[in-house]
């Protein structure tokens, strides 16, 4: 990014794609830091635990931001996933060579989509998500690939110049919770947040395969800590 982009953010607004989880919260106190306004929008998928939009809720007031609760709960209507489906046990670990089975089929295409014509109805251009390939858990769209490939046809089926911004794409949770640290945020992400697939909130239930992942990038972080 180029010295007049970082320019024009300052003066733009952007639309930040929440869940209340780790990896958006520390995108949304990224966002704070770039741009001159912040709103976020989050999704009502037909996910288990609707604690997850109440924390998300708490998490955008404490920040003196716009919050906005979609529903999209087609999406647990037409596919199958553990995330939505109370009769799927969750994959504790990846099966090999298939995606596991917490993957939400389209939903980051839908939730970007979506947020897209959110954004464009307030003038918004700047969307924000807080996707890894680094971390992605084996799902496609939270590749760098897809994000670029989809900004395009959003830009093409809008007319618009969305700009989708991926601050963690290529960073691991460690260094996820060092951007926290940096943010001044830490505290608030580690303790605030969800991201247990059993649905308890900060440092979680230790065992789903999210818990494992956030708190060994935590752990990670802490060792090398000054
Ligand atoms: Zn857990």
């Amino acid at each position: 990014m180029n010295g007049t982009d970082t320019l024009q953010m300052k003066d733009s607004e952007a639309l930040v794609v929440f869940s209340g989880g780790q990896d958006s919260t520390t995108c949304l106190f990224w966002a704070l830091k770039r741009f001159r306004k912040v709103h976020t929008i989050t999704f009502a998928y037909g996910q288990k635990h609707s604690k997850e939009i109440e924390m998300a809720r708490a998490i955008a007031e404490e920040a003196g931001v716009d919050f906005h609760l979609q529903d999209v709960s087609f999406i647990s209507q037409i596919g199958t996933s553990s995330l939505t489906d109370t009769s799927i046990e969750m994959d504790q670990e990846r099966p090999d060579g298939s995606f596991p089975n917490t993957f939400v089929p389209g939903r980051n295409l839908f939730f970007l989509s979506v947020a897209a014509v959110y954004a464009r109805e307030k003038g918004i251009r700047h969307l924000v998500t807080g996707v890894s390939q680094t971390d992605f858990s084996g799902y496609p769209d939270c590749r760098d690939s897809f994000i670029k490939s989809l900004n395009v046809t959003l830009n093409l089926a809008m007319e618009e110049q969305f700009v989708i911004h991926t601050p963690l794409m290529w960073i691991d949770k460690a260094e996820t919770w060092a951007l926290s640290d940096e943010l001044g945020v830490l505290d608030l992400v580690r303790y605030k947040t969800l991201t247990c697939y059993n649905g308890i909130p900060g440092d979680g239930c230790g065992h789903c395969p999210s818990c494992k992942l956030r708190m060994a990038g935590l752990e990670k972080y802490l060792s090398t800590r000054q």
